[in-house]
């Protein structure tokens, strides 16, 4: 999931706040283990980071998927690899808990982002450890001996190191943390890794449609993303949809003397700065007519988990040079679970030494809307479409010909982009409710999000009917689907003790 990216803040240092002990058994078996064994963990998390991950290279995936699978064989469990034709195989194991009546499903991903490693400090596959943020000037450090504690707050930079290998590795030291504690798994456990998140899940849905006994389970724990910028644990509930649209709006056939046929020939620019700023007021709330209609009020238990998020925003304004926030003052937590309607660029003729004394020919904008529950990607972009008309405008799915622009004294192509239909789950589901009480043993308290500000599909949702819950364990500021992506060594240690509480849940 999550492979629309998330917006993360390279540089941010918030407060990390004090380690937290956990009251959940397991947890604190997880840490005297790793305190005991945090080189070989690291071996490990290494050598898998070591084979390059990148979906489209058949090759290292397939290495990726043996090494994964080879991880599990050494914990006693039998690996699979499930796939359907021309698909990255999904890395499968399951724990049988005699007695059990519960199966848990733990989702991470192991292929990474495309990357140039002409951006990268240090190459993308050479995991290499730095004694702080490579961007507060941290410098390549050699891994400490066996036995000698490592500074939680290095980091590991590699490609995957946070996105998403780490819970990976997470989850086998845990397993590890359990059996050298001689506790017990009480629910069945079952193990799906994914080999083509990042270029978009294409056969995900298919594979599980096709296994469904193999996936089947009664909770589905998506290991996958950042947690919140406060550093607390992140429990996430959805995604939020989203319909991308292209729009063009023309002038004259081609660029035109601005001097000869200014104020006579229409400029495609300024209609469609005229059309842009029709959709939304000052304070961002979008004008379309029926946009916010159909919306699923948060529930009482959304509202409260909202209102108790920690502001980032004063913090986030100075790191991002922000003089002022849209929908002011209303929180960023509040507002990714609304709809937003976003310009993701324009462009008209040419600017600053490039630019001539023309009236441009076109103007082009592209935008996405981001849907929250109760909202249909296709029905937004309906929306969409019928408020250009609305302003004038001649609307075409294709460009338009020389008889439809003399024709008409406005024409708009647009083109549909990306649909996807959010979703979001009650977080009051007694499975739920099981899992924030875990996580919440093993991490203190814990930020809860109805949905995320970004968009992934509801595989399990949709094709299992199994509820999804998000339960990361990456630093907010990983550099995740960038250069010089990273995981601060704390997390992994966080979330050993994390997947040890879920693991015996
Ligand atoms: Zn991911």
């Amino acid at each position: 999931m999550r492979h629309i990216c998330f917006l993360l803040i390279g540089t941010a240092a918030f407060s990390s706040g004090q380690v937290f002990t956990p009251s959940n058994p397991a947890a604190l078996a997880a840490r005297q283990y790793r305190q005991q064994h945090e080189r070989p963990i690291v071996d490990e998390f290494i050598s898998l980071l070591a084979i390059p991950n990148i979906a489209s290279d058949g090759v290292n995936i397939k290495r990726n998927a043996d090494f994964i699978a080879q991880m599990l064989q050494k914990r006693g469990i039998t690996p699979r690899l499930i796939t359907v034709p021309g698909a990255n195989p999904v890395v499968f194991g399951e724990i049988k808990t005699p007695g059990a009546t519960r199966t848990i499903v733990l989702y991470a991903h192991y292929d990474g982002q495309p990357l140039d490693p002409k951006e990268w400090a240090t190459p993308p596959f050479t995991p290499a450890l730095r004694d702080k943020q490579y961007e507060k000037d941290g410098q390549v450090i050699s891994l400490p001996a066996s036995g000698v504690r490592f500074n939680p707050e290095w980091r590991l930079y590699a490609r995957g190191a946070a996105d998403d290998k780490a819970p990976i590795v997470a989850i086998m030291a845990a397993l590890d943390a359990i059996k050298s504690a001689g506790l017990k798994t009480k629910s069945n456990l079952k193990f799906a890794f994914e080999g083509e998140e990042e270029a978009g899940s294409p056969n995900f849905e298919k594979i599980l449609a096709a296994n469904r006994e193999l996936f089947a389970g009664d909770v589905w724990l998506s290991c996958d993303g950042p947690l919140h910028q406060s550093r607390r644990q992140l429990l996430t509930f959805g995604d939020r949809g989203i319909s991308t649209v292209d729009l063009t709006v023309y002038g004259p056939r081609g660029e035109l003397h601005s001097g000869h046929y200014g104020n006579w020939a229409p400029n495609p620019a300024m209609m469609l700065a005229r059309l842009l700023t029709s959709m939304k007021d000052d304070n961002g709330r979008v004008l379309i007519d029926h946009f916010y209609d159909g919306i699923e009020p948060l529930s009482e238990s959304e509202k409260r988990a909202v209102a108790e998020a920690p502001d980032m925003g004063p913090e986030l304004m100075r790191e991002l040079w922000l003089g002022a926030t849209e929908n002011a003052p209303r929180k960023l937590a509040e507002l990714i679970t609304v709809p937003s309607l976003n310009i993701r660029g324009m462009a008209s003729s040419r600017v600053g030494n490039q630019a001539s004394n023309v009236i441009p020919a076109t103007a082009t904008a592209t935008i996405d809307m981001r849907l929250v529950k109760g909202m249909k990607a296709d029905q937004t972009a309906n929306r969409f479409i019928e408020h250009v008309r609305r302003q004038g405008y001649f609307v075409v799915d294709h460009e338009p010909t020389a008889e439809i622009r003399l024709s008409h004294p406005k024409v708009a192509w647009i083109v549909r982009g990306h649909a996807e239909n959010p979703h979001r789950l009650s977080m009051d589901l007694p499975v739920f409710q099981d899992v924030i009480r875990t996580v919440e043993s093993a991490r203190g308290p814990t930020v809860k999000t109805p949905n995320s500000g970004g968009t992934g599909p509801d595989a399990a949702g949709q094709t299992l009917g199994i509820p999804e819950v998000s339960v990361p364990i990456g630093n907010h500021d990983n550099n995740q689907h960038s250069y010089n992506e990273n995981l601060r060594i704390q997390n992994l240690w966080d979330g050993i003790e994390l997947m040890a509480a879920l693991l015996t849940m």
